[in-house]
């Protein structure tokens, strides 16, 4: 591993660097990475933010987001700017696998991988890592590392302060995990102070769905919600058809899930989408439920004990099934 001494004199000359983060970049991916982007530039450096696949519209408002490369978009210039950099910063992920086919690039590429993240057991492929998994986000990390680790707070700006915010406001749920600490709203009020227009960033997020996400949402709530009381467990099931149907883009499924864990009592709820190539899951739970466990041992996945996504190779209602024949393992602490 490089020490932070090492990685101060590689930033003291101008480097190319790419700055890559998760497939179907959340929040806290986007405003990592922009946010990092916006002080790397600073410094002189090439820095090119690429990401495995596109991202909501609702976070297209980031300051610099027109210069992110999507791979999927632009696979010969990515894989071209992976292998010339001399610097690949590796953020909100700590497995290549979460970057899809960018993963081998990255693998590969002569270039020092930085890994800044805060989600469990990280793979071995960095070179540098400024890891936590008690952090929020990793925007909240990002922080550290620019004002604690390389001792450049004076460089924060309002761009940097809007897209670390951003990261932190979506990743904690709006400040309200457990995870949101008091010195994440005291970084956070540094972060307004040095400019993050709190009120506006959270109305660009929130309250910039399209109609139509808003009827999926509905349709959800009214007639896809299965509560398994004597699991204490909510699933929300849906079809490739009824995404096509209200026209759901990127984004648009983006925290429904949250509405089925907040039926009292429920302390696992779980997200079943059939996307095109495959079937997604995304599980949030309560308290010491690992939500995480379940997507690591059966569908191929990971994430926080609270929140954690997989995949599952089988249709949509076999995927449900085995989902459901699973809780009886997990009864007893379903209902602690
Ligand atoms: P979401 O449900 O919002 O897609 O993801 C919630 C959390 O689970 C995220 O922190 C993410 O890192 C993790 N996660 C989601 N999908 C996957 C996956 O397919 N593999 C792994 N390892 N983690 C995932
Ligand atoms: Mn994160």
């Amino acid at each position: 591993m490089l020490p932070i001494s090492e990685i101060k004199s590689l930033l003291a000359t101008p480097q190319k660097i790419v700055i890559t983060t998760h497939h179907k970049p959340d929040g806290d991916a986007m405003g990592s990475s922009l946010g990092l982007y916006a002080y790397l530039i600073q410094l002189g450096h090439h820095v090119q933010v690429i990401t495995p696949t596109d991202y909501p519209y609702f976070l297209h408002w980031m300051p610099n987001n027109a210069e992110v490369i999507v791979f999927t978009e632009a696979q010969e210039q990515a894989a071209e700017l992976v292998a010339n950099a001399s610097l690949i910063f590796c953020l909100d992920f700590n497995s290549l696998g979460r970057i899809n086919e960018l993963g081998e690039l990255v693998r590969v590429a002569p270039g020092y991988k930085l890994m800044i993240d805060h989600h469990l057991e990280p793979e071995d492929f960095d070179d540098y890592r400024h890891w936590d998994i008690n952090a929020c986000a990793s925007a909240q990390l990002v922080y550290d590392f620019i004002v604690n680790e390389l001792g450049d707070g004076k460089r924060m700006n309002k761009d940097i302060a809007t897209c670390l915010y951003t990261g932190i406001m979506t990743d904690s749920g709006s400040f309200r995990f457990e995870s949101a600490t008091s010195s994440v709203y005291r970084i956070a009020a540094d972060l307004i102070d040095m400019g993050a227009e709190h009120w506006r960033i959270h109305q660009l997020v929130y309250d910039n769905a399209t109609e139509n996400r808003l009827r999926f949402l509905g349709h959800c709530i009214s007639s896809k919600l299965e509560i398994l009381r004597a699991y204490n467990t909510a699933i929300i099931a849906v079809s490739r058809q009824e995404l096509q149907e209200y026209d759901i883009v990127t984004g648009d499924t983006e925290g429904i899930v949250n509405y089925a864990l907040s039926v009292n009592g429920i302390r696992l709820a779980a997200f079943i989408i059939e996307r095109t190539d495959k079937v997604k899951l995304s599980l949030r739970s309560t308290g010491d439920f690992p939500a995480n466990e379940i997507c690591k041992k059966y569908f191929n996945g990971g994430g926080h004990r609270n929140a954690a996504g997989g995949v599952s190779e089988t249709d949509l209602g076999e995927t449900v099934q085995k989902f459901k024949s699973i809780l009886t393992e997990y009864k007893t602490q379903l209902l602690q």
